[in-house]
């Protein structure tokens, strides 16, 4: 899902530590943060990521952040430009939806 909201937004895709390194769903090289890529998109798009320093730090120099999570306390927001609370399994389809209307 995160992958086609990337497709539609001629985008890339990173990720968070634990899913590189526990659930190997992307290669080590995706990991934006302390010990992983900084970044310097446009827009950074933050799906289901808490906020972590470690995380933040690598996404700082992006020149928008936006952020979906369900949990409205989430640290993620406290550096967010954009918010979306809400279940990312809700939002990101209707938003890649929407994007394709564009
Ligand atoms: C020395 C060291 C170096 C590190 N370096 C890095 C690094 O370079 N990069 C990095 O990323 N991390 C790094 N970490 C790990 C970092 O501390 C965090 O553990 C990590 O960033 C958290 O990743 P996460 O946001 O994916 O997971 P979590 O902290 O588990 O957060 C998951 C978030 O998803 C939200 N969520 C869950 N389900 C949904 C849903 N259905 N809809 C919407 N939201 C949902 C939750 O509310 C939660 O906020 C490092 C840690 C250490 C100790």
């Amino acid at each position: 899902m995160a992958s086609e909201l990337a497709t539609v937004l001629g985008g890339e895709i990173g990720c968070t530590r634990p899913l590189s390194e526990e659930m190997h769903w992307l290669p080590e090289e995706s990991c934006i943060g302390l010990s992983g890529a900084q970044v310097k998109p446009d827009l950074y798009i933050g799906v289901g990521v808490s906020g972590q320093i470690q995380h933040v730090t690598g996404i700082r120099n992006a020149r928008v952040i936006c952020a979906f999570n369900k949990d409205e306390n989430a640290p993620i927001f406290s550096v967010a430009d954009f918010g979306i609370v809400g279940d990312l399994y809700d939002v990101v389809p209707k938003l890649i939806q929407k994007l394709k209307q564009m």
